[in-house]
């Protein structure tokens, strides 16, 4: 009885997400078909690995002299394709577990987005987002797995599934540990039967795996170690090719860097600068940042031990002899060897950049677009390397080009001699940043102002007090120095209109602003909100309310412009008439106006309703 069981397959379903996922795989036009092949591989070479690994202190697995490699037989005339590795195998359990659920949650989400924004999906992404294995249906209709675990004791399995909802396993009799994966091509994809195509798609993406991958015996792919090589025998498709292969990447990096460093900890390395940032930059458990080596055998594949999260861009191999043969996980978290390695590495980087801001100023500068809002984030994170971050650091100013930056250590060459403080401006965009009249009295002067969009810029900028002994301070404060000109007094209300007027502000605006004072900073408007000195700017007040709905931010200065035509209009009605409202209307106006510009203003139903009012008075007669 217990043989009749073993033969009959036991039929299993997809879970839910599983299911809704393979339909979308199987229905879905693909830009690149071919990366089945990638991610077929990538599964044996992590396989062969593991048992790599395992085998240097595990002498008890099973064949434990086999060769580790991968073998690719192809029937063109059957249209059959089968990959054959000789690494940990799966149990029964593994079958179900690892090849049946979506192990990033949201990835279902995600491939549904673009998938209803009709574009046709990037085969690519689906390796991205750990359901690598079922790339196979982009190319056949059904799939078989047949696999034993590197046990003595295991037992061989066959997994079946025609993608549609259910898979079955049954029992099999299989001498040697490992998996094999076979299927017959759909008919559109049966290119993938020809030897010269295969070879083609392996060296593309696959030339650098550690194992040798064959196909009919000859061996394509090229297992070579390339970061043990000397720099100058590095060439650039070498280089390239090896790039993308670590990172999924299309195209090639922005820039390289080889490092073979000895003395109090020794390792070689080569890192990469990718050209723009993957589509799944934004999801950060996804990112392969730096493989990890002890002497040329492979630990893993995400050290996030090797650099600090604000460095998370970059893509490379690290390769040190400095580790225990049997190094755990756990052992890599803590071990002072990848701390020095991290240090070594983050300093090389930082360095590198530095090089790369004066000698490759466009490549820089698309890096610090990619990147700098991740790269940032440094400052409050690594306090050790504070400084060198800040000098990369790069601002769009009220001196800079469109699309241009300035370092900080520039802004302050370029400081006026009087100049004691270095100003800033958080905003939005550079639409509404660059209309706030906060900036006109620095545009008068010729005072430069950095003009900061990036939301990180909000969190960051507080961190850094001062730079070259120079205070940062933001021009929205009210206690700013400012010189006015005696030929701008002249044109002023005198001291008693002034005075009288800015009572029936206060009076009008009651508890909804801090006070009422005349402005030194303004040329072309009549009036502007600034921040107490205590007080945050306007940006951080937003970001606070954004994260905590009942934050209510503090109360903001008035200041008005006494030279302005409207003000001195304003101030003639009050002598007349001080309850007059059109002058008490205008006055909320204004106010309320200024928040429109700050895009903080919660009601513009009345508003406008007072702007109509007002306009209807001014078109009376
Ligand atoms: P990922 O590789 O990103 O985890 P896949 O869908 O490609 O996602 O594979 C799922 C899991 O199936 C792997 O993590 C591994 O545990 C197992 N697996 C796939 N192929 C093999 C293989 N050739 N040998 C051993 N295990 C494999």
């Amino acid at each position: 009885m217990a043989k009749a069981k073993k033969s009959q397959p036991e039929k299993f379903e997809f879970r839910a997400e599983m299911k809704q996922l393979l339909h979308l795989i199987v229905h879905s036009l693909y830009t690149h078909p071919e990366i089945f092949l990638r991610e077929l591989i990538s599964n044996s070479s992590d396989a062969l690995n593991k048992i790599r690994f395992r085998g240097l202190t595990d002498k008890n697995i099973l064949d434990p002299n086999a060769d580790l490699k991968i073998t690719i037989t192809l029937d063109e005339k059957k249209n059959q394709f089968s990959i054959e590795d000789t690494g940990i195998g799966m149990t029964k359990d593994e079958l179900i577990n690892e090849i049946g659920t979506v192990a990033h949650s949201g990835t279902l989400e995600f491939l549904q987005k673009l998938s209803k924004e009709k574009k046709p999906l990037d085969g690519q992404l689906i390796g991205q987002f750990g359901v690598g294995f079922y790339s196979v249906f982009m190319v056949t209709d059904e799939v078989t797995i047949e696999t034993r675990y590197a046990e003595a004791d295991s037992k061989g399995y066959r997994w079946t599934s025609k993608g549609e909802g259910t898979f079955s396993i049954e029992e099999i009799d299989r001498k040697q540990r490992g998996t094999k994966i076979l299927f017959t091509l759909k008919e559109e994809a049966k290119e993938f039967a020809e030897e010269y195509r295969i070879k083609d798609v392996i060296r593309k993406y696959s030339n650098f795996v550690d194992f040798p991958i064959y196909v009919d015996k000859e061996q394509v792919n090229r297992v070579t170690a390339l970061w043990q090589k000397q720099k100058s025998e590095l060439k650039k498709e070498e280089l390239d090719e090896f790039y993308k292969f670590l990172s999924n990447d299309f195209q090639p990096p922005a820039g390289f860097m080889h490092f073979n460093i000895e003395g109090a900890v020794n390792f070689k390395s080569l890192i990469f600068i990718p050209d723009t940032a993957p589509p799944t930059f934004f999801r950060e458990d996804l990112e392969k940042t730096v493989h990890l080596y002890s002497n040329k055998i492979f630990i893993q594949d995400n050290a996030k031990e090797l650099l600090p999260e604000y460095l998370r861009f970059v893509k490379g191999v690290v390769d040190t002899e400095d580790l225990p043969l049997n190094v755990s996980r756990e052992w890599v978290q803590n071990s002072p060897v990848i701390a020095k390695i991290k240090n070594t590495l983050v300093s090389k980087i930082l360095g590198f950049l530095e090089e790369w801001s004066k000698t490759e100023p466009e490549k820089f500068k698309k890096f610090h677009q990619n990147f700098g809002p991740l790269f940032k984030t440094g400052i409050n994170t690594d306090f050790t390397n504070r400084d060198k971050i800040i000098d990369l650091l790069r601002f769009e100013s009220t001196v800079t080009e469109k699309d241009q930056f300035t370092s900080l250590k520039n802004y302050v060459s370029r400081m006026k001699d009087n100049q004691k403080e270095i100003y800033y401006l958080t905003g939005e965009n550079m639409d509404i940043i660059k209309r706030s009249p906060n900036l006109e009295y620095f545009r008068e002067k010729d005072i430069e102002v950095l003009l900061l969009t990036d939301p990180v810029d909000i969190f960051i900028i507080p961190s850094i007090p001062e730079y070259d002994k120079k205070p940062l301070k933001s021009i929205e404060k009210a206690d700013i120095d400012m010189d006015v000109d005696d030929k701008n007094r002249e044109e002023a209300l005198n001291e008693n209109l002034s005075k009288s007027l800015i009572d029936v502000f206060k009076e009008t605006l009651g508890d909804k602003v801090e006070d009422v004072i005349e402005s030194k900073r303004l040329v072309d408007s009549p009036a502007t909100l600034v921040s107490g000195k205590e007080a945050l700017d306007s940006s951080m007040e937003r970001m606070m309310k954004y994260m905590d709905k009942d934050f209510t931010g503090s109360k903001k200065i008035l200041e008005i412009n006494t030279r302005h035509p409207l003000i001195k209009n304003l101030s003639r009605i009050n002598m007349v008439d001080s309850k007059s409202t059109i002058l008490r209307d205008c006055i909320v106006q204004l106010y309320e106006g200024i928040q429109v510009l700050n895009q903080n203003l919660e009601s513009p139903g009345e508003f406008i309703k007072r702007m109509t009012e007002i306009m209807v008075k001014a078109t009376e007669k």
